[in-house]
């Protein structure tokens, strides 16, 4: 399968991996049957791909780099439940990616690292109902950080809001070729309907992105940058019984909420 003359392109994230046993593990990990649909980000040489197509109803995989073009049409030839194309992934509108499928469907990536919280991002709010996804371990720990820690922030903030994470395996970077400096982790996002939803979304994610302005600030300086008044700023934070002086990292989930709708 290695094509040898292929030539790694730093700019495109390409670390593949060809270990059968660790991609047979994703692929039980992403939860595959022969009904799933699945979108796969990056195929890369396909390695992945491959096992995904033995597995599930239909895959579609959408790839940037026209260079992979002969082991991708080759694996096309030799599965007819697979279709490539050669498009921006992150460029790409949902919309015209969502035509692939005519219902239900899954992603699953090893994501290029340069784009994974984009990426991750634009199909939360996807039709997407999960995402089995490989991404830098440090990554993972900042999405499933617990308030009050180093790694908890606005990619936690964010991602909790619409989605439970769940940490499913560490991946060494011996397993990738070329080899990243840094280990990965993959991970599965849920979306979960029933989480409680803020009156005004835009104005939430304002909110979270001021609130962790500057780490050394509290809170109360912090939010004055939303260019909302002194008073109103601490009548809301006194109705959710948030002290002026806390920090970002203090608040959960659900007092980003309360203090959105009371700002708002
Ligand atoms: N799935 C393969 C594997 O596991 O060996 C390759 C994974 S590699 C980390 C990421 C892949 O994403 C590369 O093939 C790269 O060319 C592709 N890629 C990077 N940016 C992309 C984008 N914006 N849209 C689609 N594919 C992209």
């Amino acid at each position: 399968m290695r094509t040898e003359k292929f030539v790694f392109k730093k700019k495109y994230g390409q670390n593949f991996i060809y270990d059968g046993n660790l991609l047979s593990a994703i692929v039980s990990d992403a939860k595959i049957t022969p009904e799933t649909e699945v979108l796969e980000i990056g195929p890369g040489e396909g390695t992945l791909t491959k096992k995904l197509c033995a597995a599930a109803k239909r895959v579609v995989a959408y790839e940037i780099d026209r260079q992979l073009q002969a082991p991708l049409g080759a694996l096309q030839s030799e599965f007819s439940n697979l279709e490539v194309i050669f498009q921006d992934a992150l460029k790409t509108p949902t919309e015209e990616i969502e035509k692939n499928f005519s219902g239900d469907y899954v992603v699953v990536a090893n994501l290029p690292y340069y784009i994974t919280s984009p990426l991750i991002f634009k199909f939360l709010a996807s039709r997407a109902s999960w995402l089995t996804v490989m991404v830098q371990k440090e990554v993972a720990q900042r999405f499933l950080a617990k308030p009050n820690s180093k790694d908890y922030g606005i990619p936690t903030v964010m991602i909790n809001y619409r989605a439970n994470v769940e940490y499913l395996r560490t991946v060494g970077r011996k397993m990738f070729t070329p080899q990243p400096n840094v280990d990965s982790a993959l991970i599965r996002i849920v979306k979960d309907e029933t989480k409680p939803k803020a009156k005004d979304e835009k104005f939430f994610t304002s909110l979270v992105k001021a609130a962790f302005g500057a780490r050394r600030k509290t809170l109360l300086n912090n939010l004055l940058s939303l260019n909302i008044s002194k008073e109103k700023i601490l009548s809301a934070l006194n109705k959710c019984s948030i002290a002026p002086s806390s920090r970002a990292e203090q608040l959960s989930v659900l007092d980003f909420i309360s203090l959105s709708n009371s700002l708002n």
